[in-house]
């Protein structure tokens, strides 16, 4: 075994690596971006090497720094976690290059998985079934056209060099074709380099199952399915094992699929392959199809972890350092239900946007398991994927398991950020999940259900209003008894802003106003009634779901004189486009740029009609957050 290894990632995932290593008496060495000196990974780690600056391509993708550090510190092996370089094979032949083991499968396996069009065409050869579609090289639009008639619409359409559900589009007739391949060929351009397509039968209540394999180079097992069917725009969201409804013949037959798929690149170490299944009615033996193969240790393998009780990341040490499979197939067991959940600071009512904020509480339930690369006091990042944890339960079956995810998501507590735990915890609650009727399509039936934001109680907001003014006991002090102190405290959640006002009668009693309703307060201890924090201009709720409140300063005039005559970044990011032009009128509404940021696209509209008066930045620039991307002025 390795007596030292070098961890290229952060967050959760180096944490993870972290814990398992030391319980097999391996050092640790982490690496860190300026963002992260103090991040959770480098306290955890024995060693900590600084890399640079905090995006991502001064950083954690700067292979040759990540290998000199490993060197420089006597490590023998390097981890890649998962993002970042863990499926990038020229860093695989580099680390190796430098005399070093890279914890993970062949640059050849790796090189060929790839690309979507190569592997499906791998899986071929090999026997596994793949989707019926096209994932040949001409791609001429007329051709591939007829090529998705001939499937059968409706068709996707998918960026050969995709991920992450960029460049793929579904397109339900004919006449829609020409133009989704146009704009997926466009967003595969940019995102990957690559252009080229394949065209896929559109699966029929999609069911996303995918297969846990693991191999030694010469030897494959699998260690059973996770169903991932939980998504959001293709992101994985709750994912759980076992599949709900599979049997013994689908599980066998879907295994024997993944491990051939294994076997044809003499895999080592742990990989998913993931399968797309027919959800129309129940789990058949010939109803899925291979989709691609993750090349890596998957986000979601804590559930693989509870139902199996291995240690996956015990299993990559050991196989990277020479042993064989430390089981065989035979030996393995499934007991109980698992499911995780992914717990990131965003804004779901906007849309899933990415947030940020200092974390200044964090609570966990004692009795699921908690993976998190953050604590109370940390910061979520712009620079970084804004996760903030993932909780996984374990229990008998699966209504206790959904149960046991339920009472988890409610017992935990975050404050500081705007967070998708009230929709996390309606999602585990919700009548189609718990009856295991589960397909990608889910979340986006729900809709507002699950998305839209609470509407705040009257006491909620009389809560944040108190905990924002923060009223010191001596509070009256100079002001005269017979008139109480008054104060308007402006607060926002969501689209609405709040302006209640506060009567204080003393320092523990309160009559809080808005709309003409009044909730009498009364300070017990520490809090008002419900538990509430401040942070800097955040004020948290801890009520039915908590609400992040943010405190408008009225003082602050660019926040409330010129609002709506300028758009800026919402946070950091690549410009994509900018539609505005100078002088141009618009209307509320109209699409002015689009920003590139964190995995996903946001389009900036025009907050009010108007008249571009000037544009502050052009397609490919790169803005911090909050800089000035179009200003407006008003139409005379
Ligand atoms: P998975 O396919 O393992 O479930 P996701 O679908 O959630 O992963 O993530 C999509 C991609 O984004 C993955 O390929 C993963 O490598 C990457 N990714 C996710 N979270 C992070 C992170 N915290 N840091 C770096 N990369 C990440
Ligand atoms: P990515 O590389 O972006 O992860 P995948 O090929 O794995 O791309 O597909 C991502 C998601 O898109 C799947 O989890 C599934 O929800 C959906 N999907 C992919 N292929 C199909 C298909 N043929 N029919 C229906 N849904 C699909
Ligand atoms: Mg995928």
């Amino acid at each position: 075994m390795f007596t030292k290894i070098l961890i290229a990632n952060r967050g959760e995932i180096a944490c993870r690596v972290i814990k398992t290593a030391r319980q097999m008496g391996v050092q640790t060495v982490a690496v860190y971006s300026d963002a992260d000196k103090d991040a959770l990974h480098v306290r955890q780690a024995d060693e900590a090497v600084r890399l640079g600056p905090a995006p991502v391509v001064d950083s954690y993708l700067r292979g040759e720094l990540i290998i000199q550090a490993a060197l420089e510190a006597g490590a023998q092996a390097i981890h890649p976690g998962y993002g970042f370089l863990s499926e990038n094979p020229d860093f695989v032949d580099a680390v190796e290059a430098a005399g070093l083991v890279f914890i993970g499968p062949s640059a050849q396996a790796i090189r060929a998985m790839g690309l979507k069009d190569a592997a499906k065409a791998l899986m071929v050869e090999a026997g596994v079934p793949v989707v019926p579609g096209y994932h040949g090289r001409t791609q001429d639009a007329a051709f591939l056209a007829k090529k998705a008639a001939e499937i059968g619409y409706p068709v996707l359409i998918k960026a050969v060099a995709g991920g992450g559900g960029k460049g793929m589009r579904l397109v339900e007739v004919a006449p829609n074709f020409l133009e989704n391949l146009a704009s997926a060929q466009a967003e595969a351009q940019s995102a990957f380099g690559n252009a080229d397509v394949l065209i896929e039968k559109y699966v029929a209540a999609p069911r996303h199952i995918e297969m846990q394999i693991f191999g030694d180079g010469a030897d494959a097992i699998h260690l059973f399915e996770r169903d991932c069917s939980l998504q959001r725009r293709h992101q994985k969201v709750i994912e759980e094992a076992p599949a709900p409804g599979m049997t013994d013949e689908m599980r066998a037959a879907m295994g024997q699929a993944a491990v051939t798929a294994a076997k044809a690149i003499g895999y080592a170490g742990a990989g998913t392959v993931e399968f797309i299944v027919d959800g129309s009615g129940p789990l058949r033996p010939d109803g899925f199809w291979f989709m691609e193969m993750n090349t890596r240790l998957q986000v979601e393998h804590p559930v693989t972890e509870a139902v199996t009780g291995i240690d996956l990341v015990a299993w990559q040490l050991r196989v990277a350092a020479g042993e064989a499979l430390p089981a065989a197939q035979e030996d393995l067991t499934l007991s109980g239900h698992a499911m995780e959940a992914r717990l990131y600071a965003e804004d779901v009512p906007a849309g899933f946007l990415p947030a940020t904020g200092v974390i200044n509480h964090l609570a966990f339930p004692d009795d699921a398991r908690i993976d998190s690369g953050v604590t109370a006091g940390s910061e979520i990042s712009p620079w970084y994927d804004p996760m903030i944890a993932k909780l996984t339960v374990h229990a008998a079956d699966r209504a206790s398991c959904c149960r046991a995810l339920s009472s988890a998501l409610q017992q935990t507590h975050v404050a500081g950020a705007v967070t998708n735990l009230g929709f996390l915890r309606r999602l585990a609650r919700h009548h189609d999940f718990v009856a295991g009727d589960v397909d990608t399509g889910l979340i986006a039936r729900a809709g507002e259900d699950l998305t839209a934001a609470l509407i705040p109680t009257l006491s909620e907001i009389a809560i944040a209003a108190v905990t924002a003014a923060a009223l010191p006991r001596d509070v009256l002090t100079g002001f005269s008894l017979w008139d109480p102190l008054q104060t308007v405290i402006a607060l926002a959640w969501a689209d609405r802003t709040y302006h209640p006002r506060l009567v204080v009668h003393s320092p523990d009693q309160v009559d809080v106003i808005l709309d003409e309703e009044t909730v009498s307060l009364t300070r017990f201890g520490a809090h008002w009634g419900m538990p509430a924090i401040r942070h800097a201009d955040c004020v948290t709720v801890f009520g039915a779901e908590p609400i992040a409140f943010t405190l408008i300063d009225p003082l602050d005039r660019a926040t409330t004189a010129a609002a709506g005559d300028t758009v800026l970044a919402p946070m950091p990011g690549l410009v994509t486009e900018m539609v505005a032009t100078p002088g141009q009128h618009v209307a509320a509404g109209d699409r002015l740029a689009v920003l590139e940021a964190m995995k996903m696209e946001h389009v900036l509209p025009a907050p009010r009609d108007g008249k571009v008066i000037s544009v502050a930045v052009s397609a490919g620039d790169q803005v911090a957050a909050g800089a000035l991307m179009v200003a407006l002025e008003p139409l005379s």
